[in-house]
């Protein structure tokens, strides 16, 4: 496989690889340079027309496509991924300008993951049965749904694309996808393996283009029966209002403003290195990254001495640089936001103890969207800084003095996607964690990541959960046969 700098991306429809038919394109930006470095098809509904079509060809056959047959195509398309990791990881860099390493060492091969974990997955998946002692037997069934959608962000553009791709087609389903119109050359490329890994044609439609125009007439079409979106919350809003009168069965995955509640008690070394971590990991812009940390009063001056140190210590720069720890942020509408949220926080009255700043590094990044790891304090939980998403490399501390002010601390806000826990005592562990509103809890780690898992947020984070069962059962109609004995 290869990537040609500068291209022309096609949408992958009908096996066939193809221009948009408005014949319009976007420009795609390298966020490190913000060099215009490759065209991206400006798709609307005419395409998603043509893709729907595609896929109702296909349909028939795939959706009694016996499982061992689904599970080979879709384990070469896995194996595939593995064999160009090199390439795929280039593409997301140049695309995202996420550290290379973290390409190599986290977005590809979780993508590869995705794909083995859902194709051997199907192969388990049973179907349930309720007997009645002598007067019934019920059991059901689990029929793909048809054709569904799949819409995905960019701040891990390969891991979330294939995240809902691999369970839609393990469950049967035939699948229209728009990855983000920010991040889409990994999804073109995943266009030409399922090609070679001999996924007939149709099944799987890739589209480019905008939300407003290509996701939304996803959204809209009266044949897409489910919509599995990750993104925004703002987003998530309008594609619930246009897809609920349409009764379409929906997933969405949003935004968060996620808890790192510490306690002194905690194992303080593992903490602080897993909290740079979760604060700054891909330039803060993963959706599970904690950006609201809690410290008991008790060590609050000592963990914020040692957080700025560490903090200052990660360098910024060229994400092909092996040294670097942060790359750039993804464009400059984000770069620009990022900045705005900084503005708002000194305008608070929040202080900054680190960063605050964007950075122009040496050579061919000179020109590109760095900002500067940023922590700030003196803020309260009820202003604009800790109470909407910023998605990017900026962390608050509030103090707390007891385990009731660390919980009302974290459920303020609207937002439910994910928290931290840090403590060495078990039951106030427990307690936390039962009593944080989260749909997924660390206790004293962070991202450890088992796809059975249900994943999903509550409050304004999303509706459903993702991964293992379900994820195959939110892909398929439950049909429930009684037969009276
Ligand atoms: P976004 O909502 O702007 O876009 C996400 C995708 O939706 C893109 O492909 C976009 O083109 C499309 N889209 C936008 N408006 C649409 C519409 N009206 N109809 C259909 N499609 C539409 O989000 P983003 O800026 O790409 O990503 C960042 C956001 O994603 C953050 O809020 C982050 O928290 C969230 N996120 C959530 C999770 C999770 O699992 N909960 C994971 C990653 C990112």
């Amino acid at each position: 496989m290869e990537l040609t700098v500068p291209y022309h991306l096609e949408n992958f429809i009908g096996g066939n690889f193809i221009g948009p038919l408005s014949a319009q394109f976007i420009d795609n930006i390298n966020p490190a340079t913000a060099e215009v470095y490759g065209q991206v098809p400006d798709s609307n509904e005419k395409d998603i027309n043509a893709a729907v079509k595609a896929a109702k060809k296909a349909l028939p056959e795939w959706s009694v496509t016996p499982v061992e047959k689904r599970f080979t195509i879709l384990n070469k398309i896995a194996e595939l991924i593995d064999e160009n990791l090199d390439i795929l990881a280039l593409a997301e860099t140049i695309d995202n300008g996420k550290p290379l390493s973290l390409s190599k060492a986290m977005d590809i091969p979780r993508a590869s993951s995705n794909f083995r974990f859902f194709a051997t997955g199907i192969m388990h998946f049973a179907n349930e049965s309720h007997a009645m002692e002598d007067k019934a037997i019920n059991y059901t069934l689990r029929e793909p749904i048809g054709i569904v959608g799949c819409i995905s962000p960019w701040n891990l553009p390969l891991y979330l694309f294939t995240w809902k791709i691999a369970p839609a087609l393990a469950a049967g389903n035939c699948v229209i996808a728009k990855p983000s119109e920010v991040t889409p050359v990994t999804a073109f490329l995943l266009g030409k393996i399922c090609k070679e890994a001999g996924l007939p044609d149709g099944v799987l439609n890739i589209v480019h283009g905008t939300g407003p125009n290509c996701g939304e007439a996803i959204v809209k079409h009266p044949d897409i029966k489910a919509i599995s979106f990750t993104g925004s919350t703002r987003a998530g809003e309008r594609i619930a209002a246009v897809a609920a009168p349409m009764f379409k069965k929906l997933s969405l995955e949003l935004g968060g403003k996620n808890p790192n509640i510490i306690f002194a008690d905690c194992d303080w070394d593992k903490m602080m290195k897993q909290t740079i971590r979760s604060s700054f990991s891909n330039q803060g812009q993963i959706c599970l990254c904690g950006s609201r940390i809690l410290i008991e009063s008790l060590v609050y001056e000592k963990f914020k001495a040692e957080f700025v140190k560490k903090a200052k210590q990660l360098t910024v720069g060229d994400p092909f640089d092996e040294k670097i720890k942060q790359g750039a942020i993804v464009s400059k509408v984000h770069f620009d936001k990022i900045l705005h949220c900084i503005d708002t926080a000194i305008a608070e009255g929040g202080t900054i103890l680190c960063g605050g700043k964007s950075i122009r590094p040496e050579g061919r990044c000179a020109n590109g969207y760095f900002i500067e790891p940023t922590i700030i304090e003196g803020l309260g939980p009820n202003c604009t800084t800790n109470l909407e998403e910023i998605f990017g490399p900026v962390v608050t501390l509030q103090p707390f003095e007891t385990e009731e002010e660390a919980l009302r601390l974290a459920n303020a806000g609207t937002y439910g996607l994910a928290a931290t826990v840090w403590t060495q005592d078990i039951g106030k562990a427990h307690r936390v964690a039962a009593k944080v509103q989260s749909g997924i809890i660390w206790v004293n780690c962070w991202l450890i990541r088992d796809l059975r898992t249900p994943f999903g947020g509550m409050k304004n984070s999303g509706v459903g959960r993702e991964g293992g069962w379900e994820a195959l059962r939110f892909f398929t109609e439950a049909k429930n046969v009684c037969i009276q004995f």
